[in-house]
């Protein structure tokens, strides 16, 4: 088993222990997303909630509640955007892969709600694109 990884923002004062394997890793481009990370997209790692913990900063800890049924947790002190967790996805907290220190399991293998990417950072590369109402169906 690997030791575990860590998700820190950016003033160091919130900290995530990590533990693999993910069940996924996936771009989202989404518009709330965009916003709360203020970022093209964001690239998202799927983990058991059980195996997400926080280790450090838990008086740091604030929990954002967006009007799409699901939360995001961010610092209070920096405002870096680490965590994801909603209703369609019971069981797994989402972990923002910039802010994880060290290597993940697996790489990005999907973009969900690829036609809302901007024009201004289009998607190049070859994997599958999801996208519509849901972020999550199959594209042309
Ligand atoms: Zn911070
Ligand atoms: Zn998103």
């Amino acid at each position: 088993m690997s030791a575990p990884l860590t998700a820190t923002c950016l003033c160091g004062g919130l900290q995530f222990e990590l533990t693999l394997p993910t069940k996924w890793v996936s771009h989202c481009h989404c518009h709330n997303c965009r916003r709360a990370h203020g970022a093209a997209f964001v690239t998202w790692a799927g983990f058991l909630e059980s195996s997400v913990r926080c280790i450090r900063g838990t008086n740091k800890l604030v929990r954002y509640d967006t009007d799409v049924q699901s939360q995001r947790v961010f610092c209070k002190s920096c405002g870096s955007t680490l965590l994801f967790s909603g209703e369609r996805w019971p069981g797994e907290i989402h972990v923002a892969v910039g802010t994880i220190d060290g290597e993940l399991d697996r790489e990005p293998s999907v973009h969900a709600y690829a036609d809302r990417a901007p024009a201004w950072c289009p998607i190049t590369d070859t994997l599958p694109r999801f996208g519509g109402e849901s972020g999550t169906e199959p594209l042309e």
